[in-house]
């Protein structure tokens, strides 16, 4: 059965502990987190201290040692990979530091791929996508393939593509990591923008304490669990 939770976002008691060949290696102890409807949340901490794993958890990429994921009511580690999937790309978005774009496709297609799931693009799928790229300021380059952008333009291109099925949480792994100061601080404009003007959940996940500072909720990896910054 269904079940709604007044919070979205809730990760509780998540711990992680990687089986490797060289043994165990522990990473999250009692992690918990939760987000509310149209929240934002910013995760600092070393190299290293468990920050992608735990987003990989947050979106399903990975599952956590021991724990639970709620999203609307619903844990998704509780689902076979199939639905999983399907969970995952309904109502999660990803942006990774690398912006993953294929290189054979233009930036229309690319922001184009996640909704191939349902089939051809409709019309309507594909204005959306047009109005996206154009919020992110691509519209001269629509048509243009990645190796022909900038770096910004290809991750503004990759934020367009992450939105594009308008995913309820949409989760940011150092997304402007490879970037130039001034295209960091453009894409992490457009971040924040889109963020507030779509009133999705927000999950990002970085090195620079000046975009992770400008977030309400900040929190931080500290001895494999987290805490408020
Ligand atoms: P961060 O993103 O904060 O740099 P990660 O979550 O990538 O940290 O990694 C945390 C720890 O888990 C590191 O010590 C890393 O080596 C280890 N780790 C990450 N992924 C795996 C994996 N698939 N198998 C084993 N260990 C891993
Ligand atoms: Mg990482």
């Amino acid at each position: 059965m269904r079940r709604y939770n007044k919070d979205l976002l809730e990760a509780k008691n998540i711990t992680k502990t990687y089986s490797t060949a060289g043994g165990p290696v522990p990473v999250l102890e009692n992690v918990n987190l939760t987000l509310q409807p149209g929240g934002a949340v910013s995760i600092m901490g070393p190299s290293g201290s468990g920050k992608s794993t735990l987003l990989y958890i947050l979106g399903v990429l990975e599952s956590p040692t021991s724990g639970t994921v709620t999203l609307e009511g619903d844990n998704p580690f509780s689902f076979d990979e199939a639905r999983q999937a399907a969970f995952r790309n309904k109502r999660i978005g990803f942006l990774f530091q690398d912006h993953c774009l294929l290189p054979q496709c233009s930036v229309l297609e690319n922001v184009l791929t996640p909704a191939l799931v349902d089939g051809a693009p409709d019309a309507a799928t594909r204005a959306r996508a047009e109005a996206l790229i154009e919020q992110v300021g691509l519209r001269e380059r629509m048509h243009h393939r990645p190796g022909e952008l900038s770096g910004g333009e290809k991750q503004r291109a990759a934020l367009a593509r992450a939105l594009i099925r308008e995913p309820l949480l949409l989760l940011c792994d150092e997304p402007t990591g490879n970037l130039d100061q001034r295209s960091a601080a453009t894409v992490a404009d457009l971040l924040l923008d889109l963020h507030t003007r779509r009133k999705n959940m927000l999950v990002v996940v970085t090195h620079s304490a000046e975009l992770a500072g400008r977030f309400p909720e900040r929190l931080e990896m500290h001895g494999q669990t987290l805490r408020r910054r």
